[in-house]
């Protein structure tokens, strides 16, 4: 079970996937001291790769799903 620390400094738009470009949603604090950016599609993917040598997993992936606060109370 990896322990999921509460962000330090958020991830933002400049922030980019090493893979892939996309916007980053994890960022991977390595045990060598090293950084690794996600996007969420490709955290998921190395996620059990990255518990291995991660010290630190910053998922923001959650920012993802979050509902709109501008839901209309009468949307039914
Ligand atoms: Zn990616």
């Amino acid at each position: 079970m990896t322990t999921v620390l509460t962000p330090a400094s958020p991830l933002t738009a400049a922030d980019r996937c090493d893979r892939c470009g996309a916007q980053a949603y994890l960022r991977i604090v390595l045990t060598s001291g090293g950084e690794l950016l996600f996007c969420a599609h490709h955290g998921r993917k190395f996620e059990p790769e990255l518990k291995k040598i991660a010290v630190e997993i910053q998922d923001e992936t959650g920012r993802l799903t979050t509902t709109p606060a501008t839901a209309e109370p009468d949307e039914r």
